[in-house]
């Protein structure tokens, strides 16, 4: 095939040469792409035309719709500047969802969209398959309830992204839909399901820079089906990681965890919120005891807090003020701690659902769910399955990366593994579906050939590894304290120094006995060997399920960058070594009809797109040679990297 006749007049991307300014790609027309220099005339600006490299432009297709496509992987050219243009359009009509194959990309729109959450829009997305309405979270969250009561198979959420991208807000729509379609079978679980949110807010979320009610600490939910699996019947939490070391120390202009604060996070006054957050203690069960020891524990945090500003300038109080840190942490975290298992124990059996400790034999093979981050208070809920909501700190690069940041990303990467591998597995599996002559051991090969490539960090070693040098990617300064590590958002330096320390958060020597006598047992554990178990376990339960995923996205400049995160363009590329763009025959058939009035106006969509394809010499796939030009599904046509790019310069560029 060629299409080197009809590039005359060639639409592209190109980077804004001061991409802070706006959007990071601009259009603009080129004559040719071949391997030399491109000169490209801007579109928008109306400026004189800029010499670039091949490299740097991508072709970018007119016939796209004005408010953009649903599914970005239907997109004519599938980069990045064609996928960040789609959700700008898309968002410019508040469509703050579209899907990207077989995830959902949420745009944080900072404005109330009461009808995008209303009761009618719950109703609506229930029992639609995936596509039939608009893309929404709701769509997904059904997706996993249908799937759960259909396949009797756990299913799981996973929401990721930057910090105030909206990830516990779309944790929140799911679970307010899971609830609201759950609510003539389990009211007592929906109510102590929604109670369970403020409360933990309260104790784990503080005001950023970039989030008023940023949540401090990764969180996994689980709503279970009752033995039988028609229907819910209770659910559990796990927090991970707690940024417990915010209770003494945070960055100027932002603020401790609310619970720990002595301001409000909002616009009740300080006496309203504690006396709401004491009415919720109570409603989830807690004794006055309880909480009248919670409230304690709260001021003796808070006085700790200001002991440590007092005296924070001399050296030898200095000293002193770090144990007081260390003893405020270790107060809040097990505050915390109790705080998740009360919880859990409201949650385990709202009514009559089986009680914490229950060891019903499981149903499905599901493992058992401990439903506590802490060993002292773990209830093990045995048996049906489980839909998992997983809201978790997206990938972070700061100024300065410490610990925190590098189990955070080590989640990511993790993550993302099990993201790649899953999709994957999931692509092949919809090939088949459609009937597509391409499953075979050619791009099987093709796919899982070269993807781990990824950074691989095996925690326990970096952090003992406090004497020694880090094993690295890259080493470093000659001081030896930073090393980067090269992970699939792209390269990341750590500041080693303070590792140790942060690791084992060391207790003064004084300080077990003292809470010993206070609080029951205290164990010191190495905060990294305690989370990579986390960890591993956190990927266990999503390893026995379906997975569903959702990606929050920042304002518009910086989508780009939280696209990179959240790993989509590894996405694309992965998608690429098959058919990464696919298109309805009804949509291709609209597209190009209007281009072609006489050619052959009888056929059905699916002939016409054959017909279309033949005439224009590209390539079917076959058994023999699976991997072609595109493969015809039973809904779909499925295109391999570019060439539905070439068919679209072919149909417009003979214009
Ligand atoms: P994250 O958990 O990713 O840090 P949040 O979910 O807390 O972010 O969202 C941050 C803020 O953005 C919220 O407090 C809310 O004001 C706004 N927001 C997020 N998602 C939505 C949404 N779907 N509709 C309206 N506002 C939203
Ligand atoms: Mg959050």
């Amino acid at each position: 095939m060629s299409a080197s006749a009809t590039t005359s007049r060639r639409p592209v991307f190109y980077p804004n040469p001061s991409p802070s300014a706006g959007e990071p790609f601009l259009r603009g027309h080129c004559s040719d792409l071949g391997d030399g220099p491109v000169t490209v005339t801007p579109c928008d600006t109306g400026g004189d035309p800029v010499q670039l490299t091949a490299a740097d432009v991508c072709p970018r297709s007119e016939a796209e719709p004005e408010e953009g496509v649903a599914d970005a992987a239907s997109l004519a050219f599938l980069n990045e500047p064609s996928l960040l243009d789609n959700i700008a359009r898309r968002y410019a009509h508040d469509r703050i969802y579209t899907y990207v194959g077989p995830v959902l990309l949420a745009v944080n729109p900072y404005k109330t969209l009461a009808e995008l959450y209303s009761r009618e829009a719950m109703d609506a997305y229930r029992g639609r398959a995936i596509g039939v309405l608009p893309p929404h979270v709701f769509a997904l969250a059904d997706r996993a309830r249908r799937m759960i009561l259909s396949d009797r198979r756990s299913q799981s959420i996973v929401v990721s992204g930057e910090s105030g991208a909206g990830k516990t807000e779309s944790c929140r729509a799911i679970v307010d839909y899971l609830a609201h379609h759950s609510r003539e079978e389990a009211e007592d679980l929906c109510t102590a399901m929604l109670s369970a949110s403020p409360l933990l807010e309260a104790f784990g979320c503080a005001s950023t820079l970039r989030n008023k009610n940023s949540s401090r600490f990764g969180k996994l939910m689980r709503i279970w089906t009752a033995a039988g699996g028609a229907s819910f019947s209770h659910s559990s939490i796990e927090t991970y990681l707690l940024e417990k070391g915010r209770v003494s120390n945070h960055a100027p202009g932002e603020r401790t965890f609310h619970g720990g604060d002595a301001a409000p996070h909002n616009e009740a006054s300080p006496a309203a919120e504690f006396a709401s957050v004491v009415s919720a203690l109570g409603a989830l069960g807690a004794s006055r005891g309880e909480v009248q020891s919670a409230a304690q524990i709260l001021g003796a945090v808070l006085l700790l807090g200001n002991l440590h500003f007092a005296d924070d300038e001399q050296d030898k109080a200095k000293a002193e003020g770090r144990a007081r840190d260390g003893l405020a942490r270790e107060l809040y975290e097990r505050l915390f701690g109790w705080l998740v298992r009360r919880i859990n124990t409201s949650l385990a059996a709202p009514s009559a659902a089986p009680a914490a400790g229950s060891t019903a034999a499981s149903a499905s093979g599901s493992v058992p769910a401990r439903a506590s981050a802490e060993e002292g208070g773990s209830c093990y809920v045995g048996g049906s399955c489980y839909i998992a909501i997983l809201d978790i700190f997206g990938f972070e690069s700061l100024g300065v990366n410490s610990l925190e940041q590098l189990l955070i990303n080590h989640t990511n990467e993790s993550l993302q593994h099990f993201f790649l591998d899953r999709t994957m597995r999931a692509e092949l599996a919809m090939y088949a579906d459609e009937g597509v002559p391409a499953n075979d051991h050619t791009l099987v090969a093709r796919f899982f050939g070269s993807h781990r490539e990824h950074a691989s960090i095996r925690l326990p070693d970096v952090i003992l590894a406090s004497g020694r040098r880090m094993p690295a990617r890259k080493s470093a300064p000659p001081d030896g304290t930073r090393f980067v590590v090269a992970h699939y958002a792209g390269e990341v330096e750590y500041e080693a120094s303070g590792f140790l320390s942060k690791n084992l958060d060391a207790l003064h020597p004084e300080l077990p006995l003292l809470l010993q006598t206070a609080r029951g047992s205290l164990r010191v554990r190495g905060l990294a060997g305690g989370f990579s178990k986390q960890l591993e376990s956190l990927m266990a339960t999503l390893g026995a399920t379906t997975p569903h995923y959702a990606a929050g996205c920042l304002d518009l400049p910086l989508v780009l960058e939280q696209l990179r995160c959240a790993g989509t363009p590894q996405l694309l590329q992965l998608m690429g070594r098959g058919y990464p763009t696919r298109c309805e025959f009804e949509a291709l058939a609209s597209r190009y009809r209007p281009l072609l009035p006489g050619f052959s106006p009888t056929l059905s969509s699916r002939d016409f797109v054959a017909a279309l394809l033949a005439a224009l010499r590209l390539e079917p796939a076959t058994a023999a040679k699976p991997v072609a030009d595109f493969a015809l599904g039973v809904r779909r046509v499925f295109f391999s990297a570019g060439a539905m790019a070439t068919l679209d310069e072919l149909m417009h560029g003979s214009q």
